[in-house]
């Protein structure tokens, strides 16, 4: 049974779940913009939860926004959340509880989540978007995270899809998260007529079939079609999976996302995935993959050696295996 949290720029939640799946309830709480704060909400967060724990807890699992080092479990220079630059939170944590702690990228970790136990169970190969405030991604092979050979694993979110929105926060302009993201599908109900603000005044829309948010919606299909093409052809996936707080509009765009791959892959139809599966529970995605990081890596767990000072890691076993 394992302590999994999810440290995003503006909250922090987190639970137990064990190694079948099940889980207690949701903590949810904002996250300080200080890293005292962070620490001291990540240890009363998880005190929480062992509290709440039907049994006792053997690691601590944290899926957050990076950019990090998940050998190393330290952030590295992030972009919103600079006080946490650098800060080692695998070891700070690890000293506070005695217990191992796993760090992935929460798109990673929401991937992980969506082949265990989500709207792709039972897969091993996947391509998994988080659509929210940005676009973040993992890609299952093997039933496991699929890291390329860097180690942060494909960045998906950042290929290029044309000009013309503003420039991404990696730098570049044209990435597919800004043709994508919440501010991205805000910005056609805008242009549409609707002074939306937030993704839940727009769902109602989308939900009364008005007409403005119909186009909307269609016309976010179409490029979301465009960039799962292009996904497609660079990875061949039998299934992509969707998570994160945009998820939920994508069955009001999924006709013409399927039109797009349709017509696009008229020559190459066996480009065209099986599945588009959305999430049934993209806040437990990233939470239930850390569990999972657990099952899938006892070894690394034990390796880490608390008792003799966890010296040993992750090197030698990347090297078996
Ligand atoms: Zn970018």
């Amino acid at each position: 049974m394992f302590a999994c949290l999810d440290l995003g720029g503006t909250n922090i939640r987190g639970t137990w779940i064990d190694s079948r799946g099940r889980s207690g309830q949701v903590d949810l709480q904002p996250r300080p913009r200080s890293l005292e704060g962070t620490k001291e909400s990540l240890i009363s967060l998880i005190g929480r939860i062992q509290g709440q724990a039907p049994e006792r807890l053997s690691g601590i699992g944290l899926a957050t926004a990076g950019p990090l080092d998940h050998r190393r479990k330290t952030y590295l220079r992030t972009s919103n959340m600079p006080e946490l630059d650098h800060f080692r939170v695998g070891a700070f944590l690890e000293e506070a509880f005695s217990l191992p702690v796993l760090m992935e990228n929460d798109a990673q970790a929401a991937a992980l989540g969506e082949v265990w136990a989500g709207g792709l169970a039972g897969r091993t190969e996947a391509v998994v978007l988080t659509l929210g405030t940005g676009v973040g991604s993992g890609v299952i092979m093997g039933g496991t995270i699929w890291r390329a050979n860097h180690f942060t694993g494909p960045e998906l979110g950042h290929i290029h899809l044309g000009f013309g929105r503003p420039r991404c926060g990696c730098g570049q302009e044209g990435c597919a998260e800004t043709w994508l993201n919440k501010q991205a599908l805000m910005d056609l109900f805008q242009e549409q007529g609707h002074a939306v603000t937030e993704l839940r005044e727009m769902l109602p829309l989308v939900r009364q079939g008005d007409e403005g948010a119909a186009a909307a919606m269609r016309h976010y299909g179409e490029r979301a079609g465009l960039y799962f093409s292009i996904l497609q052809v660079t990875f061949g996936m039998r299934a992509i999976g969707l998570s994160g707080g945009l998820s939920s509009f994508i069955p009001y765009c999924e006709a013409s996302i399927w039109e797009t791959l349709k017509s696009r892959f008229e020559h190459r139809p066996w480009w065209i995935p099986e599945t588009i599966a959305v999430s049934p529970d993209p806040e437990m995605s990233a939470l239930k993959g850390m569990a999972r990081a657990f099952v899938l890596q006892p070894a690394q767990a034990a390796d880490r050696g608390f008792e003799n000072g966890g010296s040993r890691n992750l090197q030698g076993k990347t090297r078996q295996g």
